[in-house]
């Protein structure tokens, strides 16, 4: 198995060949490789990411069958199956890195925003169980001058629920803290940005250097 570093590199040179418009051979011409694959998996990296159809993450980071282990879920929310599912792969697999990855004009932060500012009475139950996980991240940026400013606002939220899910992710498992200590495993905290396509790696990517 690959290191986090390099598993990140990976990761990194990828999306450097998506912003650039490029698609790797690799990626396109799979056949070979999925039969390869039935034999089973060995993904280098576990990346949560948001349901956006705006951010598919194996074309932004131009990766093809059997590269990376993906849960998806709007607003890249930390819950106990998200947990399980980083459990599963990085026990599974010994997969070193997992990425939270949040992204530029996310809808779900928005709406989280959008509900501290001016709260529904009808709101679908589990509508709210995604709202209430990102509420500890935005609310006390409501407290700041950022509230008059609705753009920066967006983007201070986006990354602050990147950071708070990797922290929850860190720190919600004991499984997951083991191999934290045993420098098996590397979290991350990445956004993506719509506008230009390149992902910045912003939340704890230089500790493995
Ligand atoms: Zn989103």
């Amino acid at each position: 198995m690959i290191s986090a570093r390099e598993a990140l590199d990976h990761l990194r040179e990828g999306n450097r060949r998506f912003a650039s418009g490029i698609r790797s051979h690799d990626t396109l011409t799979s056949e070979a490789r999925r039969h390869e694959l039935v034999a089973g998996q060995n993904p280098c990296t576990i990346i949560l990411g948001c349901s956006d159809s705006r951010v598919p993450v194996e074309i932004i980071f131009d990766q093809g069958l059997g590269d990376l282990f993906v849960i998806r879920i709007a607003g890249n929310i930390v819950s106990p199956s998200q947990i399980g599912s980083v459990e599963f792969a990085a026990e599974r697999f010994g997969t070193p890195l997992v990425v939270v990855l949040g992204h530029s004009q996310c809808g779900a932060v928005l709406a989280t925003l959008e509900e501290l500012a001016r709260p529904t009475k009808n709101q679908s139950q589990n509508l709210r169980s995604i709202v209430d996980r990102i509420r500890p991240s935005v609310e006390t940026l409501l407290t700041t001058e950022l509230k008059d400013d609705p753009d920066a606002l967006l983007q201070h939220a986006v990354r602050a629920n990147v950071r708070l899910s990797a922290d929850h992710l860190r720190h919600g498992s004991e499984i997951l803290e083991q191999l934290i200590h045993d420098d098996q495993l590397l979290i991350v905290g990445a956004e993506y940005s719509m506008e230009t396509g390149i992902v910045d790696f912003f939340d704890n990517a230089q500790e493995s250097n």
